[in-house]
């Protein structure tokens, strides 16, 4: 098998390609949006459907378009858009309590991961979306998704905890372009959720299995 360093070239090469013809079209995909969209979009999106939550954001920013106004909503008026989501308690309370700490802050967005993290309802995922999509950062947005592929294609991860783990944390970062980090960031999530799936992945039309340590681990076995 090649290096990694060669492999994760190929992958990068291989989905920026992919992502051409299969980007999704998701409404916090747009180039137009600031801090306040990118981020509330992050929250509702935890352990949720993206087509879910798409179905909801717009007239959740509609209804509340601002930190400013979020701040100020009442708790059963944001429980009453969420409640399509599920987990419409915690994400409401997540939600007014970080619009409150925002309002603190003078609405301005920290720009450190220290200070992000300290947000209330930011954890290492949310960071890095911020990082990555508000500032630019070269950030993985490594979720249970971006795991799966990274894990069968490099190797298995060491540790249950994906944030802790070293394998994961390091291939989640070699396999980042220089530029256009956001949307490669999406190509990876997109091909997960099509090609590499958590279950049945499509291997025998997956464009990138001849380096797939999985796939090849399996194939040896036949
Ligand atoms: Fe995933 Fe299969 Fe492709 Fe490997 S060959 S990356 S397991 S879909």
């Amino acid at each position: 098998m090649r290096s990694a360093s060669f492999r994760a070239a190929y992958l990068r090469r291989v989905l920026q390609h992919w992502f051409l013809d299969h980007a999704r079209s998701f409404p916090w995909r747009s180039n137009r949006l600031g801090n306040y969209e990118l981020t509330i979009a992050e929250i509702l999106l935890q352990r949720t459907k993206a087509e879910t939550v798409s179905s909801r954001y717009p007239s959740l920013l509609k209804r509340f378009p601002s930190w400013k106004r979020l701040a100020k909503a009442r708790p059963h008026q944001l429980k009453a858009y969420l409640k399509p989501l599920g987990l419409w308690k915690r994400r409401s309370n997540t939600l007014l309590e970080l619009a409150k700490a925002m309002s603190k802050r003078g609405y301005r967005l920290p720009r450190t991961r220290e200070s992000i993290e300290a947000l209330p309802g930011v954890g290492q995922y949310i960071a890095n979306a911020i990082l990555c999509q508000v500032y630019g950062q070269r950030e993985p947005l490594l979720d249970v998704n971006m795991a799966r592929l990274v894990e069968r294609y490099f190797e298995r991860r060491k540790l249950a905890d994906l944030r802790d783990d070293p394998v994961l944390q390091s291939y989640g970062r070699k396999i980042l372009p220089r530029t256009r980090i956001r949307e490669f960031n999406w190509a990876v999530l997109d091909f997960a959720s099509a090609v590499c799936r958590a279950r049945n992945p499509k291997c025998a039309e997956c464009p990138i299995s001849r380096h797939c340590a999985d796939y090849n681990r399996r194939l040896r076995k036949k």
